[in-house]
């Protein structure tokens, strides 16, 4: 990609102490860019880093090593009026809307809240700009007088989103924003995200476990294993030229993405192991049948193979 990225993360790490002071080391060394316009897809199974990733783009969590850039300049540092600024930029949409939700607040309040507390609007437009902002996300107006518990999933789900998108934030974060829907109406929400961040040029990052649905949307795929990511390519290679055993498995776990049903479909054998006792080496050595000796004790580097493909595996080099 040609154009500057509008958020990079730099070496990020996280560690987390246990109570036994044993150390989780949740996100490993993980450096990722987003860019205007383009959806960089983060893919892993659930415990691999990817949600404490997100959650430190939107300063929710600060890493324990690394940067994160915005436009070039080093936010993870910013306190006070300067942290509360700049988060009108990075805006996150959650799995679970009605969890972030006041539920004594109506769909006008819900919307318009950010808004009034960044001063952006008076109180006396808050009827025309939820109005302007149900639209967006294809809801009906009178929506508006409606309290969370009265909507449906999808509904709710298009409520956060006009909520996030109501600051005109640069960069959105979808979290799983999908992944508690049925699946036509994971389709549809996924379709109007696609549609939002084409008009309005949006970064988006989409942190989701499905890769058939990350490979649906994203121009890039990250994906991460045990708080590493092991692979990065182009989304539209994802089905025919990923290299790393693990994306490999990932994908033969889950229907053939063109639907091939004479292709095999195998699980991935195994259970990650827990953060806690990353092995020496590569992350995903007990569960590679390709496993070597040097795999047991050399990490290997994530390295390009290709234009905008990375790989972090010792079959590469051996
Ligand atoms: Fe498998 Fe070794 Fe590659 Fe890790 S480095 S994915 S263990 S072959």
């Amino acid at each position: 990609m040609s154009n500057e990225p509008v958020l990079q993360a730099k070496n990020l790490s996280k560690r987390f102490e246990m109570e036994d002071k044993r150390i989780l080391t949740a996100v490993d060394d993980v450096s990722l860019n987003l860019y205007k316009g383009k959806t960089l897809g983060i893919v892993g199974e659930s415990g691999c880093g990817k949600s404490t990733f997100a959650r430190m783009l939107v300063q929710l969590d600060q890493p324990s090593d690394g940067e994160i850039l915005y436009r070039g300049k080093n936010i993870q540092n910013l306190k006070g009026k300067d942290l509360w600024e700049n988060r009108r930029h990075i805006q996150m949409v959650f799995q679970d809307p009605l969890a972030s939700f006041n539920p004594r607040m109506k769909v006008r309040e819900i919307i318009c809240e950010p808004l009034l507390n960044y001063k952006l609007i008076k109180k006396s437009e808050k009827n025309a700009v939820a109005a302007r902002y149900l639209k967006m996300v294809e809801l009906p107006e009178d929506f508006m007088e409606r309290y969370p518990h009265a909507l449906s999933g999808g509904q709710r789900q298009r409520v956060n989103i006009a909520r996030a998108l109501a600051l005109e934030p640069e960069i959105i974060i979808c979290d799983e924003a999908t992944c508690a829907l049925d699946v036509s109406c994971q389709d549809t929400i996924v379709q109007l995200l696609v549609r939002l961040q084409e008009q309005k040029n949006l970064a988006m990052g989409f942190i989701c476990h499905d890769v058939a649905l990350v490979s649906s949307l994203a121009h890039d795929v990250a994906v991460m294993y045990l708080g590493n990511v092991v692979e990065k390519l182009p989304g539209e290679d994802l089905v025919n030229k990923v290299r790393h055993p693990y994306t490999k498995a990932l994908i033969d776990a889950i229907f053939d993405l063109k639907m091939d049903f004479s292709k095999k479909i195998e699980a991935i054998e195994g259970e990650t192991p827990s953060p806690l006792n990353a092995p020496q080496g590569c992350p995903f050595q007990d569960r590679c049948p390709e496993c070597m000796a040097i795999c047991k004790e050399q990490k290997p580097l994530l390295q390009t193979i290709d234009e905008g493909h990375l790989v972090a595996c010792h079959l590469e080099v051996n």
